[in-house]
């Protein structure tokens, strides 16, 4: 998820929105000053529920990163980086760097969440009772309360027991506990997801061709596409994540991998490795030797032939942000799930601060290929059952 508007860091997190978030508190704000509110508290300004309208949806996605952060901090107290928090049109979505070692862990996590929107809807509610006894405007008092509800909805909604809802992983941690297989927990956990998704869709389907409820039958067609098609691709990724099970980035890696000089024009970079290098990217060196990005071919094909002989690949290189920097002893299964840089670049492999190798996506693809074809058991993925 791609954060276009960044609020700044929240306990070194950081936080932001996708532009499609804005769509969202454009519907909320709709929704809560054309109906929620004039039926609640009628014969108001339409200036007044307008402003409340917005207020609401503000304070909505504010409780919604709330719900994200809960998640976070209790997954950061698991030993878990947290590379971000960022609200979108469906809601949040906060991005871990690792897996809950345990499926208590795995439980806390998925749990903090929707006890965070819980607490939220039970301040609202107070707020409410406040503002009406300390004879408040009734539009606050009904804005309070729409927001206690909501967050309330939003718990229970999160409940439903299919990934990647937070019930979903709910489910996935008890199976955990229960088959002491994480992998086959996580089969189970979106299997159900994609049931559950391909409900939902139906219910909306039905709701757009029954009721009068358009918008809100195709939110949740819309809803329960996504969610099936999320739970299906977090299905793939358990599975590459069992199959690199054991496997570190020195075994996926193009080791020594040809380094392009931040110096060289286009032109005499090609001519010194057109058709020796077998590699669809490059690590790019500044003259110290350090690191200065990297350069697919693809961005070097990009560049007109005029051009050649002026632009130097330390313009045209991508940054590296330190995420994909690794060690050859990590393990391969973090590389999974990225976007690789450039369409190419999965990772840079460093080894006391020497470029050691380079990880593609067609390095993950053919390790995933070999790994399958060698008939990787999945047992290493599985962990003794803790109690709890
Ligand atoms: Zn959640």
């Amino acid at each position: 998820m791609r954060q276009n508007i960044r609020f700044g860091r929240f306990a070194g997190i950081p936080v932001g929105a996708s532009w499609s978030a804005i769509v969202t508190l454009a519907i909320i704000a709709d929704l809560v000053a054309a109906s929620a509110l004039p039926a609640a508290v009628p014969g108001q300004s339409a200036a007044l529920y307008w402003g409340a309208g917005v207020a609401v949806a503000a304070a909505f996605l504010a409780s919604l990163l709330a719900h994200e952060l809960a998640h976070a901090l209790v997954a950061r107290r698991h030993g878990i980086k947290i590379r971000s928090v960022t609200l979108w049109m469906l809601g949040g979505v906060t991005q871990l760097d690792g897996d809950p070692r345990t499926p208590q862990a795995d439980l806390q996590i998925a749990l903090a969440g929707p006890a965070m929107s819980l607490l939220a809807g039970a301040a609202f509610v107070g707020a409410a009772a406040a503002i009406s006894a300390a004879g408040g405007p009734r539009v606050a008092v009904a804005a309070a309360m729409w927001l206690a509800l909501m967050n309330g909805v939003l718990a229970a909604f999160n409940l439903l027991p299919g990934a990647p809802l937070d019930g979903g992983r709910v489910l996935r941690a008890m199976l955990w506990h229960h088959w002491a297989d994480r992998h086959r927990a996580e089969r189970g956990a979106t299997s159900a997801g994609r049931a559950i998704g391909a409900m939902l869709a139906i219910l909306g389907v039905a709701e757009v061709l029954l009721t009068t409820d358009l918008i809100g039958g195709l939110w949740l067609l819309l809803l329960g596409w996504f969610m099936a098609s999320a739970a299906a691709a977090e299905q793939g990724a358990a599975s590459a994540r069992a199959l690199l099970a054991g496997v570190r980035v020195a075994d996926v890696m193009t080791p020594d991998p040809d380094l392009a000089p931040s110096w060289l024009t286009v032109a005499d970079f090609i001519r010194q490795f057109g058709g020796r290098s077998g590699q669809p990217a490059f690590p790019v060196i500044g003259p110290g030797g350090g690191l200065a990005g990297v350069v697919t071919v693809a961005r070097l094909s990009r560049v007109a032939h005029p051009g050649r002989d002026q632009v130097r690949l330390g313009q045209l290189a991508l940054p590296v942000p330190e995420e994909y920097l690794a060690s050859p002893d990590d393990p391969a299964a973090r590389l999974l799930g990225r976007d690789p840089l450039g369409g190419e670049v999965v990772a840079v492999v460093e080894d006391g601060g020497q470029i050691t190798g380079l990880v593609t996506a067609s390095n993950i693809q053919h390790a995933l290929r070999w790994r399958k074809l060698a008939g990787a058991t999945v047992s290493a993925a599985a962990r003794p059952a803790p109690h709890w």
